[in-house]
């Protein structure tokens, strides 16, 4: 029955690529390097296509998270599935190694089924835009919070004004606050009230895939067509544009374009304009003249408030209020963590068909509860790192090159890397805006002088007990 045509893989590969590329570019890159990433295809047969995760927590993440979302894509690239099987089995028993995805930072595999350049760029604008939003993403469930009300509140102006009210909005926060979540806000919001308004949706590394992709057809004029048409248009997590020299100029001319013509424009990043240190000072500065709005950490309020709006959504889920409780106390790192705890308990009451309890829970999240607890500041450190060496905190962002600083200075930095989930951009960020090759030189240097130095190797032990208790 399941005679493969000669092609048949060939396509099959392409449309998991497709499958991942949207799962990457719908729920992040963090959450798509953690969970979605080590999932690899088995097969593809009578309407039922087989993957499986590298372990059984893995698997159960996946389909209490985004199985439906998974089968949703493929039931896209065929309408003929009807299933999804995710399996377990571990990386090594996997007879042929099918990891073919790019390293994350390519942007290749987030691109949408048919291009605009064949497809001409009428159909491109509504297939970015309605592939790329999310009906989960809607102010009726957004929790509003002492954190978020000053970006809800310039998200609803945008959404609900007739005229441009100031350009560009710009969001700002860490990950999973919910910056995506009020963007597909605005734009479902826009699309109702009148639907014949052209709103562009999309990730950042998706314009600058757009763009390469254009270029190389030699057809550029249709990208900035497309672009340059459109009644809004919303880029997402703006700071991977940073860095690359001719998308940073055609994004800066398309925005200079939409700006003129009175178009609204909605951007989200990870910091403010002004710290977007891999862009362009002109960019930066046209990026900060509208309304720029942050995000904060959560409080305990907006937690439980998000928890018990989930709660009700998933519908009919009894959960005791102390776990509720419990959860909101526990998981402070962002909301996309305390759902996925929220749901990872859910699923396991489902699994098992009993009831939620308090040690269930604990037992069930130990891993996320000891992540949250041990969250370590890389404030703290460089306070306890300038301490310990004498020096003032100050200069741990100081461009003071002198040995007696510089040094203290790379500890810390590798203190950072070591005891925090910061990535190598960020800890430089937090060192007076440094590069991230500083941070890997400074890392290099003190596994290096560790290892020669068994005094200095001792100094850098007895700091990390020190920070780390
Ligand atoms: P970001 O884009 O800032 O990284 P997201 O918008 O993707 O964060 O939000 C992460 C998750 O948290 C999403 O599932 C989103 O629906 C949820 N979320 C964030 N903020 C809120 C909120 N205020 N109310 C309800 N859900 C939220
Ligand atoms: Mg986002």
């Amino acid at each position: 029955m399941a005679v493969k045509k000669p092609d048949a893989s060939v396509t099959t590969d392409e449309q998991w690529s497709r499958v991942r590329g949207r799962l990457r570019a719908e729920f992040g890159e963090a959450a798509y390097n953690s969970w979605l990433q080590p999932l690899s295809l088995d097969s593809v047969s009578d309407g039922r296509v087989t993957m499986h995760a590298p372990t059984r927590f893995m698997r159960e993440w996946i389909v209490s998270r985004y199985a439906d979302r998974i089968r949703a894509l493929w039931r896209g690239e065929d309408p003929k599935i009807n299933a999804i099987d995710i399996a377990v089995r571990a990386k090594g028993a996997v007879a042929v190694a099918r990891d073919e995805t790019p390293p994350a930072t390519t942007v290749a595999p987030a691109a949408p089924a048919g291009s605009y350049a064949a497809r001409g760029p009428a159909p491109a604008v509504e297939r970015n835009f309605t592939g790329a939003l999310d009906l989960r993403y809607n102010f009726d469930n957004f929790v509003v919070g002492k954190s978020n009300e000053f970006a809800h509140a310039a998200a609803q102006r945008v959404a609900n004004a007739d005229e441009v009210p100031f350009n560009p909005l710009f969001i700002y926060g860490g990950v999973g606050l919910g910056k995506t979540h009020l963007m597909h806000g605005i734009a479902w919001e826009i699309r109702r009230r009148d639907p014949t308004r052209r709103v562009i949706y999309l990730s950042a590394e998706k314009f600058m895939y757009q763009f390469i992709r254009a270029l190389r057809f030699k057809d550029t004029m249709a990208f900035k067509e497309q672009f340059r048409s459109v009644d809004v248009l919303m880029i997402d997590d703006v700071q991977f544009i940073s860095g690359k020299g001719s998308t940073q100029e055609e994004f800066f001319h398309t925005f200079n374009a939409l700006v003129d013509q009175n178009r609204q424009l909605v951007i989200t990043g990870d910091r403010s304009p002004s710290g977007l240190d891999g862009m362009e000072e002109r960019l930066r500065s046209r990026l900060g003249c509208g309304l720029v709005a942050d995000i904060h950490p959560t409080d305990y309020e907006l937690r439980l408030g998000i928890l018990e709006s989930k709660i009700e959504q998933l519908g009919a889920q009894t959960m005791p209020r102390r776990v509720l409780e419990f959860l909101a106390h526990r998981i402070t790192s962002n909301i996309r963590e305390l759902e996925g705890a929220l749901n990872r308990v859910v699923a396991h009451a489902t699994l098992v068909g009993r009831p939620v309890t308090l040690e269930t829970t604990q037992e069930l999240l130990q891993d996320l509860l000891r992540a949250n607890d041990r969250r370590i500041s890389i404030e703290d450190i460089q306070k306890r790192v300038a301490e310990h060496f004498n020096i003032r905190v100050a200069d741990m962002h100081s461009a003071r090159r002198a040995r007696a600083v510089a040094r203290p200075r790379q500890v810390a930095m590798y203190l950072a890397k070591q005891l925090t989930s910061r990535s190598l951009p960020e800890i430089g960020r937090k060192f007076g805006g440094r590069d991230h090759t500083t941070v890997m030189h400074a890392v290099k240097k003190v596994e290096q002088l560790s290892k020669s130095d068994a005094e200095f190797a001792e100094d850098v032990e007895l700091l990390r007990r020190m920070i780390e208790s």
